[in-house]
């Protein structure tokens, strides 16, 4: 797997310098994956150079630190973990107390919940710390599991994931809607969406596929980033809406809102995102989604404009299509 890393000239600190043996330790520890004590990394590095102190490997995590390459983790061991920062998504942890392995996931349910007791309680808060302690699969059922892996891989694949179960559910949405339409245009744009989700689903199909040749065991790496709300594509019960018989109007007004939520979703969570792949995915996605809102929002318009110049013609309604402007 390639793990792209930073270039660490830029990420020298005022009044820091850089050295040869900084680099050499930067580098052995940014190879690493998980949850590192100082002492941990002092034995990585005495492997490669056995002339580098503790005390400069000390003084190099510090730096890391501060640079924002690295952060510091507590499980309560009674001494702090590093994991590098760089292209490595915020993460709450999973800790068994059995091996002191550490599991990553990102929860958007739990994000929201701290938000709203945050707001709630007038709290500004800079930072959430969520840690699960127990058992891990492997020490309860004796099963060797796959491993997590590079979570910035894994953010990738379920922000792809998410995106493509929005997308199948936006084509089946579209599908639904452009058979449900009467009006002749509004019937034309239903079906031109559904194509352009059909393309747009293609293109996320592809990708993920190419993340999967970066790493072969990726489909089976447990799931890093929990969606509950979205997972089953936000345009679901827009879809399971227009079953139980709508007009053009309200077909149109359903999508606007779908739309809408999903520009909303990819939006919120990407901008909250470090810089990854996974951040890319969702802000791609977010502007898709406005793309399509937009073009609804038009056609509701024109449509309302329409209708309202019929019932004008035909001596009724002027002043209901005036009301639904
Ligand atoms: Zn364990
Ligand atoms: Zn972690």
């Amino acid at each position: 797997m390639a793990t792209i890393l930073p270039d660490i000239t830029r990420l020298k600190p005022t009044g820091g310098k850089r050295s040869s043996k900084r680099e050499q330790i930067v580098n052995v520890f940014l190879r690493q994956e998980g949850h590192l004590s100082a002492d941990d990394l002092v034995d990585l590095i005495r492997r490669e150079d056995q002339r580098i102190s503790r005390a400069t490997v000390y003084r190099t995590l510090q730096w890391m630190v501060d640079a924002g390459v690295a952060r510091k983790v507590d499980f309560g061991e009674g001494r702090f973990r590093f994991e590098h920062s760089y292209r490595h998504p915020r993460h709450f942890h999973l800790i068994c107390k059995t091996c002191h392995r550490s599991f990553e996931f990102l929860s958007s349910d739990i994000e929201g919940i701290v938000e709203e007791v945050a707001a709630a309680r007038n709290f500004t808060s800079s930072q959430s710390v969520v840690q699960i302690y127990g058992t891990c699969e492997e020490c309860r059922t004796g099963r060797t599991a796959t491993p997590q892996g590079h979570s910035d891989l894994l953010f990738a694949r379920d922000a792809l994931r998410i995106a493509i179960a929005t997308e199948r559910s936006g084509l089946e949405f579209y599908a639904r809607a452009a058979r449900v339409t009467k009006d002749a245009r509004g019937r034309k744009i239903f079906q031109d969406l559904a194509s352009e989700e059909q393309e747009h689903l293609g293109k996320l199909e592809a990708r993920y596929h190419e993340l999967l040749e970066r790493d072969p065991q990726l489909e089976s790496r447990p799931t890093f980033l929990f969606f509950k709300d979205a997972a089953k594509g936000l345009f679901a019960d827009g879809a399971e809406r227009l079953m139980r018989g709508v007009n053009d109007q309200q077909a149109l007004m359903i999508g606007i809102r779908c739309e809408r939520g999903s520009h909303r979703f990819f939006k919120k969570y990407g901008e909250k995102f470090e810089d990854s792949e996974g951040k890319q995915i969702f802000l791609e996605f977010a502007d898709e989604e406005r793309a399509h809102l937009d073009l609804l929002v038009r056609e509701y318009r024109a449509l309302v404009k329409r209708q309202g110049r019929v019932r004008r013609t035909s001596g009724t309604g002027a002043v209901s299509a005036r009301a639904a402007r």
